[in-house]
């Protein structure tokens, strides 16, 4: 049995086929353009293939209550012609099988439990750092859903004391995203996060937010692996930097064996870049085991 999984993200498209055990058999990317073009793109993709259902990760923010009449759509973005875009819909109209959507870091953290860092775990959390901040999570075995996804990218967060930059979220200018994501460091320092790998105030200042964030998402749902991934996140040395000042912020509060090595608390992906797409087929695994279909 086949199923179609798609990571639509803001920069890139992945599509690929795989089995229900995770395993992909061939994918194929494409930059993300306006959604005539991209959507084509991918129907063509998945019209080679006999898929038995298909999973979609994508960007958001998007509708994913199935109960809701735009189910299935991506709601509001900055990026005008993807407003409002009946994501899922389109796909539907050319394969009919059981279907799941859901944002890319709900099906990445899905991904991760299943197959990846936190597998055999119950719970954890997935969060993106790249050209903006995402997180998703599953708590007792379902992604977590609230009156829609969480959004805890936007989370607000104390300021760092040697921080002037005035933040990049135009809903916020500094909450978490609006501060610590790639186009934030980019415009704090003049220059790309990978230029910036051997400045350590850049980093102590990054890592800083980052462990403000996950001090908060531990403290609120409590996942028991939390995953960092995405472009800012390849600097390496965030990881042992996030890590001591977590310990720092919680200061002993949580006391719990998932936190008594937080080398194996706060790691990277164990998917690499494949934990949306993967996530994506585990997405449309798990809804076809509800439903059984
Ligand atoms: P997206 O979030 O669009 O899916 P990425 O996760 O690759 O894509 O994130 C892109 C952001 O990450 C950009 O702001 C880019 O400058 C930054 N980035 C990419 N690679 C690196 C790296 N090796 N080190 C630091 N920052 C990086
Ligand atoms: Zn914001």
């Amino acid at each position: 049995m086949l199923i179609g999984a798609m990571e639509a993200g803001g920069t890139k498209f992945v599509c690929g086929v795989g089995t229900r055990e995770g395993e992909i058999l061939e994918h194929v990317s494409f930059p993300t353009e306006g959604p005539e073009e991209t959507m084509a793109k991918a129907v063509e993709f998945f019209s080679r293939h006999p898929i038995q259902g298909l999973g979609v990760g994508t960007f958001g923010p998007a509708d994913i209550n199935p109960e809701s009449p735009t189910y299935g759509s991506i709601t509001t973005t900055p990026k005008l012609k993807w407003a409002h875009y009946p994501m899922l819909p389109e796909l539907q109209k050319h394969f009919h099988v059981p279907a799941a959507f859901d944002t890319d870091v709900n099906a990445a953290a899905l991904g991760e439990l299943t197959w990846g860092a936190a597998r055999g775990l119950d719970s954890c959390m997935y969060m993106t750092v790249g050209t903006g901040i995402g997180v998703g999570a599953v708590v007792d075995g379902k992604v977590l859903h609230g009156m829609n996804h969480p959004e805890m990218g936007h989370i607000l967060v104390r300021r760092h004391p040697n921080d002037t930059f005035a933040g990049a979220c135009p809903y916020h200018g500094d909450c978490l995203e609006g501060l610590a994501a790639g186009p934030a460091l980019e415009k704090r320092w003049g220059a790309k996060g990978i230029e910036l790998a051997d400045r350590p105030e850049v980093w102590e200042i990054q890592a800083d937010y980052l462990a403000q964030a996950l001090v908060s998402y531990a403290l609120i749902f409590g996942p028991k692996r939390m995953i960092l991934g995405g472009g800012v996140m390849k600097q390496q040395q965030l990881f042992p930097l996030i890590r001591e000042k977590f310990k720092t912020y919680m200061n002993s509060y949580l006391q719990n064996s998932y936190l008594d090595d937080l080398d194996t608390y706060i790691v990277p992906p164990g998917l690499q870049d494949f934990a949306g797409l993967k996530g994506s087929i585990a997405l449309a695994v798990l809804a076809s085991k509800v439903h059984s279909l």
